[in-house]
């Protein structure tokens, strides 16, 4: 009776396959389409600075809120993007709405510190970057230091003297640089150290870890005040709750950037929030 039919398990198996495969084609379809029209949509999560009480930054957020496939979000097309090589051509349109973004904030005389755009490890294959980057903030007319690059640490070990360089030439011309995901990457504090980050971002699941390990807790006070000393904000992403509210104040963390305070908007809720919180 619980005898298996393996010709139907594989048959089952072989469909699972066809239907990632077809979404994953699907997916790329509607990034060349979105591409073409430029039609991608950021979302922008405000970043409260819990000295001031102020959002003094923001972080883009890219979003494919409709499809032939529904909402989509980036962790599963941007991996796509990534290995299709379409990343590139995304990430400057990206930062293009980022720039406009900035803009539209003046014209309703909002004036935050940044914008944060991500930023992904196979951008930095591209050879013109940094001036591809500049360029395209200049043109919007607006300061350099109104950007920040985000990117991680495993984005570093991918190509740490390409990424360095990069980092370095652009924030000496006044682009801002910040560390995302802090604690979930291979760290090697020599090269993070090699890149002038304004801020460190520290991840998620090393704020739920310190909410109930006491180590974890005493490392995350530790790690902040590390970069303190250094020079760099601090920011903590992902809080969510009362406690971790109240956790991340007790280790004197700069800002933090989560549920807690504002979730990721459309660019005019987002307009309308900053407007009532700047
Ligand atoms: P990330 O850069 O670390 O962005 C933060 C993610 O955490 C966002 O997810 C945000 O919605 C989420 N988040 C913020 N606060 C909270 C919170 O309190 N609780 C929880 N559970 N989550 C919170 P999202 O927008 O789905 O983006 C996921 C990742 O996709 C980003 O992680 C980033 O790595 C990538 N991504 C998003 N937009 C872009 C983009 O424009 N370019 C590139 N290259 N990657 C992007
Ligand atoms: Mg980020
Ligand atoms: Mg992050
Ligand atoms: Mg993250």
């Amino acid at each position: 009776q619980a005898k298996r039919d393996s010709s139907k398990q594989v048959h089952y198996c072989d469909e699972n396959i066809m239907n990632s495969i077809n979404r994953r084609e699907r997916i790329i379809e509607i990034l060349k389409d979105k591409i073409a029209k430029q039609s991608f949509e950021l979302y922008y999560q405000p970043i409260i600075d819990l000295k001031t009480g102020k959002y003094d930054f923001a972080e883009s957020l890219v979003r494919i809120p409709n499809s032939s496939l529904g909402p989509l979000y980036p962790n599963e097309f941007i991996p796509i993007a990534e290995e299709t090589g379409l990343i590139i051509e995304i990430t400057y349109q990206i930062l293009e709405k980022a720039c406009e973004f900035i803009n539209h904030l003046s014209k309703e005389n909002i004036h935050i510190k940044s914008v944060h755009v991500n930023f992904s490890a196979y951008q930095f294959n591209e050879s013109n970057l940094s001036n591809k980057v500049i360029e395209i903030i200049e043109s919007h007319h607006i300061p350099l230091s109104k950007i920040k690059i985000e990117f991680t640490e495993s984005t570093i070990a991918k190509n740490v003297e390409v990424v360095t360089h990069f980092a370095n030439y652009v924030a000496q011309k006044g682009i801002r640089m910040g560390l995302d995901d802090f604690g979930t990457g291979y760290s090697n504090i020599a090269t993070v150290i090699g890149i002038p980050f304004g801020t460190i971002k520290l991840d998620r699941s090393l704020i739920l870890a310190a909410m109930d390990n006491e180590k974890s807790a005493g490392l995350v006070k530790n790690i902040t005040r590390s970069f303190q000393d250094l020079g760099c904000s601090v920011v903590a992403e992902g809080v969510e709750t009362k406690e971790q509210n109240q956790f991340v104040k007790d280790c004197q963390i700069d800002f933090v950037q989560g549920f807690y305070y504002a979730k990721p908007m459309p660019e005019k809720d987002v307009i309308e929030f900053l407007k009532h919180n700047t």
